[in-house]
């Protein structure tokens, strides 16, 4: 006999985890009867940042059906080719995370094994490891054209995400939802109903005394993660002794004129600084330590290192890095802000949220919530919390930094064990370590590797049987070939303003 299917599933919560888990939902469970209902409540409103993201974010926009002019048109949206970081190994150098490969048509030998040949015979005149990465190469050159499927095309090997307005993001998938049926309901809840014997969810109270009943609950509350942690008190492990930044001090500022296509995160001297480029406006904010910067230090420091006019007070927005022990808990699964946060360096709440809402659906319970499914869902989940948390540690632990008490204490903690055994592997072998449950693969490893100076000891040994002046000459011709190519491109502005100029 077929297990009763969920008749009802509440969201918790319209922020952007909310609607974006409404959307999906309800996409994926209406054919087969079940509602999907959201509540929230516009007093308390969403957190309102986060507006950049990482590629999986173009899979999900397709799975439900929204197309990327429109997406973009709507959020005042600009294209993402990954992330400058400025003195992070120490003032003055800067180095490029880009999305996608570096070029890769050098044969059976990696392009960084080249490129470290090619360094110990020629130094400097290698040009720098960015410079293999075309969208790398392209965001210096403030370029934008999509990919090539065409693997003989120097275009091909590049990936892209995308900037946006968070709140508009959410009213368009909000819009979205309500028209393919999902109920939204508006009001603050103040109280829940358990069943006495399972401790299961029974139910919702709201203010003005409305009883929403269900029998998935998807906690989507943000901060304050009232059903996870609020009714069910889940434990919160806490990575604040790597991660100890607790603070961010938000706040728009004009439009950039050139409209650069990715992110910038400079290091400063108790944190770091974002710069979000979008077409109407650009996101800036410092997130800091208040164990090491005072509120109005920070305050001051993003007010003075902003690129335009500021167009509002800046904002001061607090929370802890960690994540909830167990996301799903009995028939309520925390998804967004409630779940956890690593912190916003690499721009992954988003695509958490994303693998959360994926992972539900095909795990999705029916009315016997077999607890295989919930176990299952917690240690993937699990893992790719903990390899976020990893890969933004490194960032901070390889730092050549040490004007401040922050930076030093960075570069002297003790490091998980499994990122210690990668920084490790990597620094003797050149070999990048990948575990299960990645978000961030080799391609990223290395740029941040090699960006933050940590140069391996060891060359290949298949190099040795290469003519080293055919290493040297085939980097050469490459590294001109990646820069022309981008030259041919439209600027990012003329590319927005031809295919998806927003209005407004
Ligand atoms: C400083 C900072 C920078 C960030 N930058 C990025 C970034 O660049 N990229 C990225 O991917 N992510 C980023 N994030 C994370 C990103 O903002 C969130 O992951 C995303 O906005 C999802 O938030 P949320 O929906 O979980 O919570 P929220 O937006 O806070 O939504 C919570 C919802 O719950 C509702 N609610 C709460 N309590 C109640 C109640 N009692 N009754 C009814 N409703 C209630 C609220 O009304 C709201 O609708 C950043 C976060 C911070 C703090």
């Amino acid at each position: 006999m077929t297990p009763p299917r969920l008749r009802r599933i509440l969201v918790v919560g319209g922020g952007t985890a909310g609607w974006m888990a409404a959307c999906a939902l309800n996409q994926a469970v209406r054919l087969g009867g079940t509602r999907v209902e959201l509540v929230e409540s516009d007093a308390i409103g969403i957190v309102g940042v986060g507006e950049a993201t990482v590629p999986t974010i173009r899979q999900f926009n397709q799975d439900i059906g929204l197309d990327e002019v429109t997406f973009l048109k709507a959020t005042q949206g600009t294209f993402k080719l990954g992330i400058e970081f400025r003195d992070w190994r120490g003032p003055g150098n800067r180095f490029f995370h880009g999305f996608g490969d570096y070029v890769v048509n050098t044969g059976p030998y990696s392009t960084l094994n080249h490129w470290l040949v090619a360094r110990d015979l020629v130094g400097d005149a290698a040009g720098d490891f960015d410079a293999y990465h075309m969208a790398a190469v392209m965001a210096y050159a403030g370029r934008f054209a999509a990919p090539d499927k065409d693997p003989r095309s120097p275009y091909h090997y590049f990936s892209y995400a995308f900037h946006f307005d968070a709140g508009l993001y959410a009213r368009l998938l909000r819009t979205k939802a309500e028209r393919e049926g999902v109920v939204r309901h508006e009001g603050r809840i103040t109280g829940t109903d358990l069943d006495p014997e399972t401790g299961f969810i029974r139910g919702v109270r709201l203010e003005d005394g409305r009883d929403l009943s269900a029998d998935l609950f998807i906690d989507c509350s943000g901060f304050t993660s009232l059903m996870a942690d609020k009714v069910l008190g889940e434990p919160f492990l806490d990575y604040s002794r790597w991660l100890p930044v607790d603070r961010a001090w938000a706040v728009p500022s004009a439009r950039l004129g050139a409209l650069p296509p990715y992110t910038r995160a400079t290091a400063l001297e108790g944190g770091w600084q974002w710069r979000i480029p979008l077409q109407h406006r650009t996101g800036n904010g410092y997130v800091f330590s208040s164990a090491h910067v005072s509120e109005d230090e920070a305050r001051a420091r993003l007010l003075a290192n902003l690129d335009g006019a500021a167009l509002d007070e800046p904002r001061l927005l607090r929370f802890k890095t960690g994540r909830r022990q167990r996301f799903w808990v009995r028939n309520c699964v925390a998804i967004g802000l409630s779940s956890g946060f690593v912190e916003p360096l690499e721009s992954t709440s988003i695509s958490l949220i994303q693998g959360g809402i994926t992972r539900l659906i095909s795990l999705l319970p029916d009315q016997t919530f077999n607890p295989a499914l919930a176990a299952e869902y917690n240690r993937i989940q699990a893992l790719e919390f903990d390899r976020i948390r990893d890969f933004i540690i490194m960032h901070y632990a390889l730092t050549q930094r040490d004007d401040t008490d922050f930076w030093r204490e960075r570069r002297t903690m003790t490091l998980p064990d499994s990122l210690a055994q990668r920084i490790e592997t990597f620094r003797e072998t050149g070999h990048v370590v990948l575990l299960n449950e990645e978000t961030f693969v080799t391609p990223s490893w290395q740029a941040l590797f090699v960006g933050l100076g940590l140069v391996p000891t060891r060359r290949d040994p298949l190099m040795a049987a290469r003519q080293r002046d055919e290493i040297v000459e085939s980097l050469r011709l490459r590294r001109s070939s990646l820069a022309q190519a981008a030259a041919r491109l439209p600027t990012h502005a003329e590319f927005i303003a031809r295919h998806c100029r927003a209005g407004g």
